[in-house]
Protein backbone atom coordinates (compact mmCIF):
# COMPACT_ATOMS: atom_id res chain seq x y z
CA UNK A 1 0.00 0.00 0.00
CA UNK A 2 0.81 3.59 -0.82
CA UNK A 3 1.27 6.33 1.94
CA UNK A 4 0.08 9.70 1.03
CA UNK A 5 1.78 11.53 3.54
CA UNK A 6 5.00 9.91 3.03
CA UNK A 7 5.13 10.55 -0.70
CA UNK A 8 4.39 14.44 -0.02
CA UNK A 9 7.23 14.45 2.25
CA UNK A 10 9.80 12.61 -0.50
CA UNK A 11 8.16 15.50 -3.14
CA UNK A 12 9.25 18.61 0.20
CA UNK A 13 13.07 17.04 0.42
CA UNK A 14 13.40 16.50 -3.84
CA UNK A 15 12.31 19.71 -3.79
CA UNK A 16 10.68 19.46 -6.81
CA UNK A 17 10.37 22.65 -9.51
CA UNK A 18 6.72 23.60 -10.25
CA UNK A 19 3.63 23.44 -8.39
CA UNK A 20 2.71 20.68 -6.79
CA UNK A 21 -1.01 20.53 -4.69
CA UNK A 22 -2.46 17.64 -2.45
CA UNK A 23 -6.50 16.89 -3.09
CA UNK A 24 -6.72 19.35 -5.94
CA UNK A 25 -10.27 19.85 -7.57
CA UNK A 26 -10.31 18.22 -11.22
CA UNK A 27 -13.64 20.79 -12.03
CA UNK A 28 -11.11 24.06 -11.99
CA UNK A 29 -9.18 22.08 -14.89
CA UNK A 30 -11.40 20.51 -17.46
CA UNK A 31 -13.52 22.64 -19.85
CA UNK A 32 -16.52 20.87 -17.93
CA UNK A 33 -15.88 22.40 -14.79
CA UNK A 34 -16.95 18.76 -13.20
CA UNK A 35 -14.44 16.19 -11.40
CA UNK A 36 -13.39 15.41 -8.36
CA UNK A 37 -10.05 16.12 -6.50
CA UNK A 38 -6.56 14.62 -7.60
CA UNK A 39 -4.67 12.64 -4.63
CA UNK A 40 -1.58 15.20 -6.34
CA UNK A 41 -1.66 17.30 -8.83
CA UNK A 42 1.75 18.77 -10.47
CA UNK A 43 2.54 21.34 -12.88
CA UNK A 44 6.01 21.24 -13.56
CA UNK A 45 7.95 24.64 -14.12
CA UNK A 46 10.62 21.91 -16.63
CA UNK A 47 10.95 19.13 -18.75
CA UNK A 48 14.15 18.28 -15.94
CA UNK A 49 11.43 18.88 -13.31
CA UNK A 50 8.84 16.52 -15.34
CA UNK A 51 11.21 13.85 -15.99
CA UNK A 52 12.02 13.82 -11.83
CA UNK A 53 8.17 13.34 -10.77
CA UNK A 54 7.53 10.79 -13.09
CA UNK A 55 10.75 8.81 -12.07
CA UNK A 56 9.84 9.55 -8.44
CA UNK A 57 5.78 8.26 -9.05
CA UNK A 58 7.14 5.56 -11.01
CA UNK A 59 9.44 3.77 -8.90
CA UNK A 60 7.04 3.84 -6.28
CA UNK A 61 3.51 2.52 -8.63
CA UNK A 62 1.97 5.31 -8.11
CA UNK A 63 -0.02 6.29 -11.07
CA UNK A 64 0.37 8.82 -13.61
CA UNK A 65 -2.66 10.54 -15.45
CA UNK A 66 -1.33 13.11 -17.86
CA UNK A 67 -3.80 15.89 -18.84
CA UNK A 68 -3.26 19.06 -20.98
CA UNK A 69 -5.90 21.62 -20.99
CA UNK A 70 -8.90 19.12 -19.84
CA UNK A 71 -11.11 19.70 -23.05
CA UNK A 72 -11.58 16.22 -24.19
CA UNK A 73 -12.02 14.72 -19.97
CA UNK A 74 -14.38 13.37 -18.29
CA UNK A 75 -12.97 13.12 -14.76
CA UNK A 76 -14.96 10.83 -12.18
CA UNK A 77 -16.73 12.64 -8.92
CA UNK A 78 -14.69 10.85 -6.90
CA UNK A 79 -11.84 12.18 -8.44
CA UNK A 80 -8.60 10.80 -8.99
CA UNK A 81 -6.05 8.28 -6.84
CA UNK A 82 -2.66 9.24 -8.21
CA UNK A 83 -0.43 11.82 -9.72
CA UNK A 84 -2.09 13.80 -12.23
CA UNK A 85 0.22 16.26 -14.19
CA UNK A 86 -0.99 18.76 -15.79
CA UNK A 87 0.75 20.35 -19.20
CA UNK A 88 -1.30 23.34 -20.65
CA UNK A 89 0.63 26.62 -19.44
CA UNK A 90 4.17 24.90 -19.22
CA UNK A 91 6.40 23.40 -21.72
CA UNK A 92 5.11 26.17 -23.73
CA UNK A 93 8.48 27.21 -25.85
CA UNK A 94 7.76 28.02 -29.64
CA UNK A 95 10.78 28.00 -31.76
CA UNK A 96 10.63 29.31 -35.67
CA UNK A 97 12.89 28.00 -38.33
CA UNK A 98 11.26 29.57 -41.56
CA UNK A 99 8.00 27.53 -42.68
CA UNK A 100 9.09 24.40 -39.90
CA UNK A 101 8.06 25.55 -36.29
CA UNK A 102 9.19 23.80 -33.19
CA UNK A 103 6.10 23.69 -30.49
CA UNK A 104 5.78 23.08 -27.00
CA UNK A 105 3.70 20.26 -25.84
CA UNK A 106 1.84 23.15 -23.54
CA UNK A 107 1.19 25.24 -25.88
CA UNK A 108 -2.49 26.51 -26.19
CA UNK A 109 -3.67 26.09 -29.80
CA UNK A 110 -5.22 29.42 -29.83
CA UNK A 111 -2.51 31.37 -28.97
CA UNK A 112 -0.19 29.37 -31.52
CA UNK A 113 -2.88 29.95 -34.20
CA UNK A 114 -2.35 33.77 -33.00
CA UNK A 115 1.76 33.44 -32.96
CA UNK A 116 1.66 31.78 -36.44
CA UNK A 117 -0.67 34.34 -37.71
CA UNK A 118 1.75 37.22 -37.14
CA UNK A 119 4.96 35.19 -38.94
CA UNK A 120 2.24 34.43 -41.99
CA UNK A 121 2.35 31.28 -41.49
CA UNK A 122 -0.43 29.09 -42.90
CA UNK A 123 -1.54 25.37 -42.26
CA UNK A 124 -2.85 25.66 -38.84
CA UNK A 125 -5.92 27.98 -39.33
CA UNK A 126 -8.27 25.28 -38.14
CA UNK A 127 -6.99 24.81 -35.03
CA UNK A 128 -7.82 28.46 -34.06
CA UNK A 129 -10.89 27.98 -31.93
CA UNK A 130 -9.71 24.33 -30.64
CA UNK A 131 -9.23 25.07 -26.91
CA UNK A 132 -7.11 22.06 -26.11
CA UNK A 133 -2.69 21.86 -25.66
CA UNK A 134 -0.85 20.75 -28.63
CA UNK A 135 0.28 17.89 -26.96
CA UNK A 136 -3.43 17.03 -26.48
CA UNK A 137 -4.41 17.41 -29.82
CA UNK A 138 -1.44 15.67 -31.16
CA UNK A 139 -2.69 12.77 -28.60
CA UNK A 140 -6.56 13.18 -30.14
CA UNK A 141 -5.16 13.96 -33.83
CA UNK A 142 -7.74 17.16 -33.77
CA UNK A 143 -8.99 18.20 -37.08
CA UNK A 144 -11.88 20.12 -38.30
CA UNK A 145 -13.62 21.11 -41.33
CA UNK A 146 -11.19 18.41 -43.08
CA UNK A 147 -7.93 19.41 -42.24
CA UNK A 148 -5.68 17.70 -39.19
CA UNK A 149 -3.04 17.77 -37.30
CA UNK A 150 -1.75 15.06 -39.10
CA UNK A 151 -1.30 16.22 -42.13
CA UNK A 152 1.62 18.91 -40.49
CA UNK A 153 2.77 17.14 -37.67
CA UNK A 154 6.43 15.78 -38.86
CA UNK A 155 8.70 14.71 -35.66
CA UNK A 156 7.41 14.78 -32.02
CA UNK A 157 9.78 14.15 -28.98
CA UNK A 158 8.01 12.30 -25.54
CA UNK A 159 9.41 10.94 -22.25
CA UNK A 160 8.46 7.69 -20.99
CA UNK A 161 7.46 6.89 -17.65
CA UNK A 162 11.00 5.25 -16.63
CA UNK A 163 12.50 9.02 -17.82
CA UNK A 164 13.70 7.97 -21.09
CA UNK A 165 13.49 10.63 -23.75
CA UNK A 166 12.80 10.01 -27.15
CA UNK A 167 12.55 11.81 -30.57
CA UNK A 168 10.26 10.09 -33.29
CA UNK A 169 9.88 11.05 -37.12
CA UNK A 170 6.68 10.36 -38.89
CA UNK A 171 8.05 6.95 -39.63
CA UNK A 172 7.74 6.10 -36.35
CA UNK A 173 4.29 6.81 -35.59
CA UNK A 174 1.00 6.70 -37.35
CA UNK A 175 -2.06 9.33 -36.82
CA UNK A 176 -5.18 7.94 -36.61
CA UNK A 177 -8.66 9.18 -36.55
CA UNK A 178 -8.80 10.68 -33.23
CA UNK A 179 -5.74 8.86 -32.31
CA UNK A 180 -2.26 8.50 -32.47
CA UNK A 181 0.00 5.05 -32.83
CA UNK A 182 3.35 5.23 -31.32
CA UNK A 183 5.31 1.64 -30.18
CA UNK A 184 5.12 2.58 -26.55
CA UNK A 185 2.82 1.87 -23.70
CA UNK A 186 3.17 5.09 -21.62
CA UNK A 187 4.82 8.31 -22.30
CA UNK A 188 4.32 11.86 -22.47
CA UNK A 189 4.41 14.44 -25.37
CA UNK A 190 7.06 17.11 -24.90
CA UNK A 191 7.01 19.07 -28.04
CA UNK A 192 6.54 18.81 -31.95
CA UNK A 193 7.74 19.72 -35.06
CA UNK A 194 5.12 21.35 -37.76
CA UNK A 195 5.63 22.10 -40.86
CA UNK A 196 3.50 25.37 -42.58
CA UNK A 197 3.37 27.11 -45.48
CA UNK A 198 4.20 31.37 -46.07
CA UNK A 199 0.81 32.60 -46.31
CA UNK A 200 -0.86 36.29 -47.01
CA UNK A 201 -1.42 37.31 -43.42
CA UNK A 202 -5.43 38.35 -45.12
CA UNK A 203 -5.62 35.43 -46.47
CA UNK A 204 -4.77 33.64 -43.13
CA UNK A 205 -6.98 35.52 -41.32
CA UNK A 206 -10.10 35.34 -43.51
CA UNK A 207 -9.07 31.41 -43.18
CA UNK A 208 -9.45 31.74 -39.77
CA UNK A 209 -12.56 33.89 -39.39
CA UNK A 210 -14.76 30.92 -42.15
CA UNK A 211 -13.65 28.33 -39.86
CA UNK A 212 -15.03 30.30 -36.81
CA UNK A 213 -18.28 30.84 -38.60
CA UNK A 214 -18.58 27.60 -39.57
CA UNK A 215 -17.72 26.02 -35.62
CA UNK A 216 -20.55 29.11 -34.25
CA UNK A 217 -23.17 26.98 -36.40
CA UNK A 218 -23.00 24.23 -35.36
CA UNK A 219 -21.82 24.10 -31.89
CA UNK A 220 -22.68 25.26 -28.83
CA UNK A 221 -20.19 27.79 -28.28
CA UNK A 222 -21.51 29.17 -25.17
CA UNK A 223 -21.94 26.38 -23.02
CA UNK A 224 -19.14 24.21 -20.95
CA UNK A 225 -18.48 21.17 -22.96
CA UNK A 226 -15.69 19.11 -23.64
CA UNK A 227 -15.98 18.82 -27.19
CA UNK A 228 -17.50 15.68 -29.65
CA UNK A 229 -18.30 12.98 -27.03
CA UNK A 230 -18.13 10.27 -29.54
CA UNK A 231 -16.36 9.61 -33.13
CA UNK A 232 -18.58 9.41 -35.95
CA UNK A 233 -19.11 6.06 -37.45
CA UNK A 234 -18.32 5.57 -40.71
CA UNK A 235 -22.11 5.17 -41.28
CA UNK A 236 -23.10 8.70 -40.68
CA UNK A 237 -21.94 11.92 -38.09
CA UNK A 238 -22.64 10.55 -34.42
CA UNK A 239 -24.64 14.31 -34.15
CA UNK A 240 -26.88 12.76 -36.36
CA UNK A 241 -27.26 9.09 -35.13
CA UNK A 242 -28.08 10.98 -32.03
CA UNK A 243 -30.43 13.31 -33.03
CA UNK A 244 -32.67 10.41 -35.22
CA UNK A 245 -32.57 8.02 -32.03
CA UNK A 246 -34.46 11.43 -30.51
CA UNK A 247 -31.83 11.94 -28.12
CA UNK A 248 -31.24 15.68 -29.11
CA UNK A 249 -32.09 17.66 -25.43
CA UNK A 250 -31.96 14.56 -23.42
CA UNK A 251 -31.10 15.81 -19.96
CA UNK A 252 -29.93 13.98 -17.01
CA UNK A 253 -29.59 16.01 -13.99
CA UNK A 254 -27.70 18.94 -14.87
CA UNK A 255 -26.55 17.15 -17.66
CA UNK A 256 -27.94 17.56 -21.34
CA UNK A 257 -27.62 17.14 -25.11
CA UNK A 258 -26.79 19.92 -27.14
CA UNK A 259 -30.13 21.12 -28.82
CA UNK A 260 -27.48 22.42 -31.26
CA UNK A 261 -25.48 19.55 -32.22
CA UNK A 262 -26.27 16.46 -30.72
CA UNK A 263 -22.75 15.15 -30.17
CA UNK A 264 -22.06 17.87 -27.48
CA UNK A 265 -22.95 17.00 -23.52
CA UNK A 266 -23.54 20.62 -22.11
CA UNK A 267 -23.10 21.42 -17.90
CA UNK A 268 -26.32 23.41 -17.42
CA UNK A 269 -24.25 24.33 -14.24
CA UNK A 270 -24.04 21.71 -11.41
CA UNK A 271 -23.76 18.31 -13.74
CA UNK A 272 -22.01 15.67 -12.34
CA UNK A 273 -19.96 12.96 -14.52
CA UNK A 274 -22.29 10.24 -13.33
CA UNK A 275 -24.78 12.70 -14.53
CA UNK A 276 -22.83 12.86 -17.73
CA UNK A 277 -21.71 9.65 -18.15
CA UNK A 278 -25.71 8.20 -17.59
CA UNK A 279 -26.27 10.22 -20.47
CA UNK A 280 -23.46 8.67 -22.41
CA UNK A 281 -24.49 5.34 -21.70
CA UNK A 282 -28.43 6.16 -22.37
CA UNK A 283 -27.34 7.60 -25.89
CA UNK A 284 -25.54 4.71 -26.72
CA UNK A 285 -28.13 2.54 -26.03
CA UNK A 286 -30.41 4.61 -28.10
CA UNK A 287 -28.00 4.60 -31.16
CA UNK A 288 -27.35 0.72 -31.29
CA UNK A 289 -31.35 -0.04 -30.57
CA UNK A 290 -32.51 2.44 -33.36
CA UNK A 291 -29.39 1.57 -35.65
CA UNK A 292 -27.72 -1.49 -34.96
CA UNK A 293 -24.28 1.09 -34.68
CA UNK A 294 -22.18 0.72 -31.26
CA UNK A 295 -20.73 4.30 -30.98
CA UNK A 296 -16.92 4.65 -30.14
CA UNK A 297 -16.09 7.36 -27.25
CA UNK A 298 -14.30 10.36 -28.38
CA UNK A 299 -13.74 11.69 -24.86
CA UNK A 300 -10.99 10.18 -22.37
CA UNK A 301 -12.80 9.02 -19.22
CA UNK A 302 -10.29 9.64 -16.28
CA UNK A 303 -10.60 8.32 -12.65
CA UNK A 304 -13.85 5.93 -12.88
CA UNK A 305 -13.28 2.14 -11.12
CA UNK A 306 -9.83 3.34 -9.83
CA UNK A 307 -9.58 1.11 -6.63
CA UNK A 308 -7.53 3.24 -3.25
CA UNK A 309 -3.97 3.10 -3.27
CA UNK A 310 -3.38 4.63 -0.33
CA UNK A 311 -3.33 4.00 3.43
CA UNK A 312 -3.27 7.31 5.35
C1 LIG B 1 -15.67 23.97 -27.34
C2 LIG B 1 -14.79 22.85 -27.79
C3 LIG B 1 -14.52 22.68 -29.15
C4 LIG B 1 -13.72 21.64 -29.60
N1 LIG B 1 -13.48 21.51 -30.93
C5 LIG B 1 -12.71 20.50 -31.38
C6 LIG B 1 -12.45 20.38 -32.78
O1 LIG B 1 -12.88 21.15 -33.60
N2 LIG B 1 -11.68 19.33 -33.18
C7 LIG B 1 -11.16 18.43 -32.30
O2 LIG B 1 -10.46 17.52 -32.74
N3 LIG B 1 -11.37 18.55 -30.97
C8 LIG B 1 -12.14 19.55 -30.49
N4 LIG B 1 -12.37 19.69 -29.14
C9 LIG B 1 -11.83 18.69 -28.21
C10 LIG B 1 -10.46 19.06 -27.59
O3 LIG B 1 -10.34 20.45 -27.44
C11 LIG B 1 -9.31 18.58 -28.42
O4 LIG B 1 -9.34 17.18 -28.59
C12 LIG B 1 -7.96 18.97 -27.79
O5 LIG B 1 -6.96 18.69 -28.69
C13 LIG B 1 -7.67 18.29 -26.47
O6 LIG B 1 -6.53 18.93 -25.92
P1 LIG B 1 -6.32 19.08 -24.33
O7 LIG B 1 -5.00 19.69 -24.13
O8 LIG B 1 -7.47 19.75 -23.71
O9 LIG B 1 -6.27 17.54 -23.92
P2 LIG B 1 -6.95 16.87 -22.64
O10 LIG B 1 -8.42 16.88 -22.82
O11 LIG B 1 -6.39 17.41 -21.39
O12 LIG B 1 -6.40 15.37 -22.83
C14 LIG B 1 -6.83 14.59 -23.93
C15 LIG B 1 -5.99 13.30 -23.95
O13 LIG B 1 -4.67 13.59 -24.31
C16 LIG B 1 -3.75 13.13 -23.31
N5 LIG B 1 -2.69 14.16 -23.24
C17 LIG B 1 -2.83 15.50 -23.18
N6 LIG B 1 -1.63 16.11 -23.21
C18 LIG B 1 -0.71 15.11 -23.31
C19 LIG B 1 0.72 15.08 -23.39
N7 LIG B 1 1.48 16.20 -23.40
N8 LIG B 1 1.33 13.87 -23.45
C20 LIG B 1 0.61 12.72 -23.46
N9 LIG B 1 -0.74 12.69 -23.37
C21 LIG B 1 -1.38 13.87 -23.32
C22 LIG B 1 -4.57 13.02 -22.04
O14 LIG B 1 -4.03 12.03 -21.18
C23 LIG B 1 -5.93 12.60 -22.59
O15 LIG B 1 -5.95 11.21 -22.81
C24 LIG B 1 -13.17 20.74 -28.66
C25 LIG B 1 -13.43 20.90 -27.30
C26 LIG B 1 -14.23 21.93 -26.87
C27 LIG B 1 -14.48 22.11 -25.39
Amino acid sequence: MFNKSRFWKEIEKNGLDGEMKIDEPMKFHTTWKIGGVADFFYIPKSQEALKNIVLIASERDLPIYIIGNGSNILVSDDGIRGLVIKIAGTLDKIEYFDKMIKVGAGVILPHLVKMTIERELSGLEFASHIPGTLGGAIMNNASFGGESLANIVHKISLIDFYGHFQELDSSQFTFLYRGILINLSRYILLNAEIRLARGDKTKIITKVKDFYKQRKASQPLAFLTAGCIFKNPQEKPAGYLIEQSGAKGLRIGDAQVSEKHANFIINCGRATSKDILLLIEKIEERVEKNFGIKLEREINILGFGRTEYFDE
